[in-house]
């Protein structure tokens, strides 16, 4: 999508080989109208898959998946990422590394909010390798709800993880696709 790419050649730093920065306007900063752009376009992407539910992980999934959701007229759920893990039976919990913190941390989504009516589209702002991705994809799929599909603002096609989820089958759809960073530049695919 050529609006976000060219607000990322604007705005965002690399920060090595692996690692974009932008906290210019997803992470940090998070501008509205660009959001709202975003969300319409997923929306469109995904129109024909009946989403009730769109979900995402705290925090930097928010804005793309709440302007998605208010973009299809449903509710936005997101996982919600515990500091400790107190067994709690209404609660669906994961436990996933954190690529940027090199920690790991548990997300949790309460079963009331995920049933087996609901299709749902899980959106993201960036996949590395698609660690919280694939958390995120058990629980719905524990959830007996249908994953209808990934929704990505920022693919890093250099790492492994969007690869691996369109390899299950499952269709992923990511608005700018970034095959390198070497030296500094960011090269789209
Ligand atoms: P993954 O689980 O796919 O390895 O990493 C996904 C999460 O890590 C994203 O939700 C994002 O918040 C963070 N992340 C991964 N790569 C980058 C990056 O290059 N820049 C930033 N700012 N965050 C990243």
């Amino acid at each position: 999508m050529e609006l976000l790419k060219e607000r990322i050649l604007r705005e965002a730093t690399v920060i090595n080989n692996d690692v974009l920065k932008l906290d210019a306007l997803i992470n940090h900063q998070v501008d509205p109208m660009l959001m709202q752009e975003l969300g319409k376009e997923f929306a469109r992407r995904f129109k024909e898959h009946s989403i009730t539910k769109v979900i995402t992980v705290e925090s930097s999934g928010i804005p793309a998946a709440f302007t998605t959701a208010l973009a299809l007229g449903v509710p936005l759920v997101f996982a919600r990422r515990k500091k400790t893990l107190i067994a709690d039976p209404d609660a669906l919990c994961e436990r996933v590394p954190s690529f940027t913190k090199g920690i790991v941390t548990d997300i949790m989504v309460s079963r009331q909010f995920l049933t087996e009516e609901d299709s749902v589209l899980f959106i993201d702002d960036i996949i590395a390798n698609g660690d919280a991705a694939r958390g995120l994809i058990k629980i719905i799929e524990r959830s007996g709800a249908k994953l209808a599909g990934v929704g990505i603002l920022v693919e890093k096609s250099f790492q492994a993880g969007a690869r691996t989820i369109r390899e299950q089958g499952i269709k992923v759809e990511s608005l700018v696709k970034i095959s390198s960073l070497e030296d500094g530049k960011i090269t789209f695919e």
